[in-house]
């Protein structure tokens, strides 16, 4: 969707503060994109009369549109924090999400340290007095809670298959606090937190369907989600694990496309009470929408959920890689390869 935004005037004074060839847009400084791109060693066309601009290197691709948030980096749809400008015919980029988003995302291994995953923290979304969203079909009603707990359960058996080492912050029909749910994962010192839930489009639009993963909001910009919660701009404990987190909600949202052949609703950002205050690579992921009438039948049967969770677990071995230590956990070489002959075994 176009993002429509007034640019401001530039006052000359606050371009002494600013990089050479940055401009002030909204109040945020803006880097000229081809600048950019040529320093890091992309060749770029443009389609669409010039508004959508495609750089390519020998690694990469990226695609971005004038007056729009969304990107594509190397075929995932990923959601910037401010809508890419043109000023005077030239592309320019904010700051920010050169630095908090395309960066990191280009190159991991600048800003991720070598890590084992051993144990996984999972959140199944809601729960007890808080159905979630809910979805009425026949004189049925589909709560969100009892989904996002059957995948958490089936993902927990998947992990653990591989010897991860997972803890739930709820097993049961019951609602543990928003604040306790971070809460318990860092007293566990947990290596990854991820919230699960499924997503209800508003308004009766049913036509929406696909995953979207979400991270932690760069310090300096307002959280994507449109509930607006946490809404201001300031450092949470979890933007001290952005860039891992971003790696993570990438990967994830990669693995559930591909895996699973859905429309990509992207990697986002937003400061949900569930992330903000985890001190660990953490991501929530929305798993599709139950509201879209073949998305919704799908979520609602256990096998396409067994498909999600063996998705996620792809999500999780791919950030792994990017730590690091290749192998999953703690385990000898000979119990992983038992292990994965368990799961082939498994209908
Ligand atoms: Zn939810």
């Amino acid at each position: 969707m176009r993002v429509l935004f007034t640019l401001l005037t530039v006052l000359g004074l606050e371009f002494f503060t600013l990089p050479a060839g940055a401009v002030l847009i909204n109040g945020h400084s803006y880097a000229p994109l081809g600048e950019w791109a040529r320093g890091n060693g992309f060749y770029g066309f443009t389609r669409d009369y010039g508004d959508e601009m495609v750089l390519t290197n020998r690694t990469a691709r990226l695609v971005f549109d004038v007056d729009s948030a969304s990107a594509e980096i190397n075929g995932v749809n990923v959601r910037l924090s401010f809508p890419v400008a043109k000023v005077k015919g030239v592309p320019f980029i904010a700051q920010l999400d050169l630095d908090k988003t395309i960066r990191p995302l280009l190159y991991p291994s600048r800003y991720i340290e070598p890590k084992r995953i051993t144990t996984i923290c999972l959140d199944p979304g809601h729960g007890g007095r808080d159905t979630g969203n809910r979805v009425g079909v026949l004189f049925f009603w589909h709560n969100e809670k009892s989904y996002t707990l059957a995948l958490a359960l089936e993902l927990r058996d998947q992990l653990k298959k591989l010897g991860y080492h997972v803890i739930l912050t709820r097993s049961q029909d019951v609602y543990p606090e928003l604040p306790a749910r971070p809460a318990l994962a860092n007293k566990a010192g947990a290596d990854l937190f991820v919230s699960l839930h499924f997503n209800a489009a508003q308004g009766g639009k049913n036509e929406v369907q696909g995953p979207e993963t979400y991270c932690i909001t760069p310090v300096g910009a307002a959280s994507s989600n449109a509930q607006g919660e946490g809404g201001g701009t300031g450092a949470t404990v979890a933007n001290r694990y952005e860039n891992q987190s971003l790696l993570l909600a990438y990967r994830m949202e990669k693995a559930l496309v591909q895996y699973l052949g859905v429309p990509d609703r992207g990697v986002r950002r937003a400061r949900f009470a569930v992330l903000r205050d985890a001190a660990m690579p953490a991501i929530l992921i929305e798993g599709g929408y139950m509201t879209h009438p073949s998305e919704g039948k799908r979520i609602f049967d256990a096998a396409y959920r067994r498909q999600m969770a063996a998705a996620i677990v792809r999500g999780i071995v791919a950030y792994q890689k990017l730590t690091a230590p290749p192998v999953p956990p703690t385990l000898a070489p000979n119990r992983t390869a038992a292990a994965v002959s368990n799961i082939k075994k498994s209908p």
